[in-house]
């Protein structure tokens, strides 16, 4: 299949199924901006649920946070977004588009109208979002919408340590929403004005930063790989001296191969101790850590994983479509097209379908559906040939389906049938669940 449509496939297949709509749709939509449906919102929450299991559950060096997106301006000047958070802007003479003068085509030409030696020379563009918090519109209200989750761990640093005892080395982490006023967001959910961010800060003995900086590049490209996303399509990208953050003194990013060539699905970035610094010195709180065990008090560093979960949604996406050919009612073979998800990511885990509509079967499935409801994400489905409720399946990711028939009224047994092999096994009703959670390899 051609790369541009894949992407064509992919966006196209998110809105015939409810997983990702334009926002704003009857009114012409607005701006790049989407919405999650039904089944966007369970892929995304499965997301940020994943990320959180293997950054906090899984771990006893890690805790979480939850911080309000207003925050003091204070902080946006301590970190250095006031003053640095821009893009370079230029605008094409000739049809009056503006871009990112970073990311201009070699060849000079305009990437709208195709004029050369169009542009206006760049001017640095402001990525915050400004609002005004209270009645008044003056100086004095004006507030931003975080650009980066980041910050509202750095200013909590000690409420966390203090509360939860942890010590260097250890981490906050946490998951929400973020603004940047992109110049050219684009490429569907890739990069859009309004996001969520997963993100970790880990705070380290300063000594220890580049040797945490290693294990959290090779954990976080781990992490993906876990979950589905085949290894050729992902690589570890070390960030040239010019492309560093004024924080960073090294970043890698974890880059996806997507259908427009490679791109940044996770930076992970040495900081330093630059926040806690800054914010020491702009709130006039000593925000360093007394070490008892070696008498020494000292401001940590900081070793940043941040993802994206609307790209990371975006990347599973892209990398579990998929087209086979499968067998059809009529003895021929028809392309079915599949989403290949990780059963931990998948939105629905197990679609439960009566053969028919029969009022002897009905019960039944409905039985099953009520026993499987508290452990599992389901889906009843009896419109249709099995046959087609199979496909349907398939083409949102469902991993298992359990096929209430005639003889099951019998024998108290269903099919379970395979996403990814097509495979049909009889199993008793009374092990079906556990059946299920076995192959779908839950804890
Ligand atoms: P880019 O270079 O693509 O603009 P960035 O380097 O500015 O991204 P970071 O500040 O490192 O991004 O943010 C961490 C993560 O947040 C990114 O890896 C990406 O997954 C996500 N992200 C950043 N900007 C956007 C956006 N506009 N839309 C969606 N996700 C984004």
């Amino acid at each position: 299949m051609a790369k541009a449509d894949l992407m064509d496939r992919v966006v196209n297949l998110a809105k015939r199924r409810g997983f990702v709509f334009p926002s704003s749709e009857i009114y012409g939509g607005f701006r790049s901006t989407w919405d999650y449906g039904p089944l966007g919102v369970l892929l995304k929450r499965n997301v940020k649920d994943a990320w959180w299991r293997t950054m906090v559950q899984l771990r006893d060096d890690i805790v979480g946070l939850d911080s309000a997106i207003l925050m003091a301006p204070k902080v946006w000047e301590a970190s250095g977004h006031l003053e640095t958070f821009t893009d370079p802007l230029v605008d094409c003479r000739n049809c009056k588009e503006r871009f990112r003068a970073d990311q201009l085509p070699e060849s000079g030409a305009c990437p709208n109208c195709g004029a050369k030696g169009s542009f206006t020379e760049a001017r640095q563009f402001h990525l915050m979002f400004k609002t005004h918090v209270g009645p008044v519109e003056d100086d004095a209200a004006v507030a931003y919408l975080r650009p980066e989750t980041a910050q509202g761990i750095f200013v909590n640093f000690q409420n966390v340590q203090t509360t939860s005892r942890k010590k260097p080395p250890f981490g906050i982490a946490q998951i929400g929403k973020t603004f940047r006023n992109e110049i050219t967001p684009g490429n569907f959910i890739f990069r859009t004005r309004e996001f969520e961010q997963m993100e970790m800060e880990y705070f380290v003995p300063p000594d220890d930063s580049p040797r945490w900086y290693e294990y959290w590049c090779q954990e976080r490209y781990r992490w993906y790989v876990s979950l589905g996303i085949p290894e050729e399509k992902l690589r570890l990208r070390p960030h040239d001296a010019d492309e560093l953050s004024h924080y960073s003194i090294g970043t890698s990013d974890v880059e996806f191969l997507y259908p427009w060539g490679w791109g940044e699905l996770e930076g992970i970035a040495q900081r330093t101790d630059f926040d806690l610094r800054q914010h020491s010195q702009f709130s006039g709180q000593d925000l360093s850590f007394y070490d008892q065990e070696n008498d020494r008090r000292y401001l940590p560093y900081v070793v940043e994983p941040a993802a994206g979960a609307d790209r990371a949604t975006l990347a599973f996406l892209l990398a579990a479509y998929d087209e086979d050919s499968a067998p059809n009612e009529k003895g021929g073979t028809d392309t079915r097209t599949v989403l290949r998800f990780h059963p931990a990511l998948a939105p629905i885990k197990v679609a439960v379908l009566p053969l028919s509509r029969n009022d002897r079967l009905v019960p039944v499935s409905d039985e099953v559906a009520a026993m499987l409801r508290p452990h599992l994400q389901i889906d009843v489905d009896t419109a249709g040939s099995i046959g087609r409720r199979y496909r349907r399946q398939d083409e949102v990711g469902t991993p298992l389906c359990v096929t209430i028939d005639f003889d099951t009224l019998d024998d108290k047994a269903v099919t379970i049938r395979d996403r990814d092999t097509m495979t049909q096994d009889r199993v008793p009703l009374d092990k079906l669940l556990a059946e299920l959670q076995d192959r779908l390899g839950q804890p």
